[in-house]
């Protein structure tokens, strides 16, 4: 067993170092944009359902505005910690820079694991986050989402109470609501469609096509899931997807003729497990990371191949749906096995170019049908593709440098331009 450095602040500075460096970036670029400008830690005392009062810990980390407000998701994971936030808002500002929409990036968490709360609790813990944070959110400063753990009903009680304390309806302050809510259509599914866009275009650099691909997909919820499905929506077969039960870890399930997406999304609904799910087999977890594979994606949390799995890996291809899913060792070990990967802040941000459309939506009091949403989202996130392969053209970089050398210029550029360094 290889023990790596995990931290995924420290791995992220000393990325943005060396971009700077490639880049021939004043040190004071790294200075500014090294640490977020702004972190709040808060307390959040909850009545529980027996009566006792627990007091659960919250972050919310603003990186960087030269760009406009903050924006980025809400955590409620019995392993938040402050360094993680700070880092998930850190690439949040570079994922806003890749996709070119005016926002700089932010991130939000709870150490709580949400399945141990009744509804009640959820929703007061929900609204206690914005009680603490109230002063320090809004459409024009710092506008959260849904992200792990967290979904369209926790940001509507989260919008609701932010109006409410505000006294007005401010409903962009918040993104990810439902859509009777003043969500926007495509939101749910955004951020895996994205994965499915990001996965064409890069297979097609390759020279493959999408079309009669197999796909393994490592975590099932709304970006694993939704990937899956418009995956399978553009041709590709998706023959392994993995999951984590409380008690027995890591499992997953396999069907060489390709899993029906659709059909599995309600049987996990269903059931809360993928085992047993028809025409499917169980596979261990050396299995599943050795399939031999065209694209495999992971869509469940940070370091999920790292030194001791980046070995057995057999992909083609792998498209980070997850945020910060490779450690730097295994970038290296995959860098080497000459296997591409198509970076997080570019493969994932569907969600922020939905999210900013929902905003936009919001501001202006005109909702968009679902076919505009999503055609819009592909030119958004092509047009993306497209620079970031320009940028690796220019030098052979790998997708990963490329993405964060387009993202730091573009920033660099901006706090130029406003006079920060
Ligand atoms: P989610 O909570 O809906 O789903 C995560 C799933 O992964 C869960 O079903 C969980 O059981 C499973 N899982 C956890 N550990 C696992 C393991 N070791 N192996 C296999 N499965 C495992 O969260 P999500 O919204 O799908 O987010 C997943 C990742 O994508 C996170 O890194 C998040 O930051 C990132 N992300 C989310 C969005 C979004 O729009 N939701 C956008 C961009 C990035």
């Amino acid at each position: 067993m290889i023990v790596e450095e995990l931290n995924p602040l420290v791995n992220v500075q000393k990325t943005i170092k060396e971009t700077c460096k490639n880049l021939n970036l004043s040190e004071s670029v790294y200075e500014l944009i090294k640490e977020p400008s702004r972190v709040v830690e808060i307390n959040i005392p909850v009545q529980m359902d027996d009566g006792s009062i627990k007091v659960f810990k919250g972050y919310r980390s603003q990186h960087n505005n030269a760009m406009g407000p903050t924006k980025g998701g809400i955590r409620f994971h019995e392993k938040v910690n402050l360094d993680e936030v700070k880092a998930l808002s850190i690439w949040m500002t570079f994922k806003c820079a890749i996709a070119n929409i005016p926002f700089g990036g932010g991130k939000g968490g709870v150490i709580v694991d949400p399945k141990t709360l009744s509804k009640c609790e959820l929703e007061k813990l929900s609204r206690g986050y914005v009680q603490k944070l109230c002063e320090f959110l809004g459409e024009d400063l710092d506008i959260p989402a849904p992200d792990v753990n967290t979904n369209a009903q926790i940001i509507s009680w989260m919008a609701d109470e932010y109006n409410k304390l505000s006294g007005k309806n401010h409903w962009g302050t918040f993104t990810g609501k439902p859509v009777v809510l003043n969500g926007s259509k495509g939101r749910t599914e955004a951020t895996g469609l994205g994965i499915a866009i990001v996965a064409r275009e890069a297979l097609k650099k390759l020279s493959k096509s999408l079309n009669h691909s197999s796909v393994a997909i490592q975590g099932f919820g709304n970006v694993g899931s939704n990937a899956a499905l418009c995956i399978e929506n553009l041709g590709g077969r998706v023959v392994s997807v993995s999951e984590w039960d409380r008690e027995k870890g890591f499992y997953a399930i396999y069907d060489e003729k390709g899993l029906n997406i659709k059909e599995l999304m309600s049987y996990f609904h269903e059931k809360g497990t993928l085992l047993g799910f028809s025409g499917s087999c169980e596979i261990k977890e050396e299995e599943f990371w050795s399939l031999s594979v065209d694209v495999l994606v992971p869509a469940a949390l940070e370091n999920s191949i790292n030194a001791n799995n980046a070995n057995l890996i057999n992909a083609k291809l792998i498209c980070e749906g997850a945020n910060g899913p490779l450690t730097p060792a295994a970038d290296e070990i995959l860098e080497e096995k000459g296997i591409e990967v198509t970076p997080d802040i570019l493969t994932n941000a569907g969600g922020v170019i939905v999210s900013y459309f929902e905003w936009v939506q919001n501001l202006n009091n005109y909702y968009w049908n679902e076919k505009d949403i999503k055609t819009k989202e592909e030119k958004f996130l092509v047009e993306a593709f497209k620079n970031v392969w320009a940028m690796k053209d220019k030098d052979n970089f790998t997708m990963r440098n490329a993405a964060y050398m387009y993202a730091i210029n573009k920033l660099a550029e901006g706090m130029k331009y406003r006079g920060w360094y």
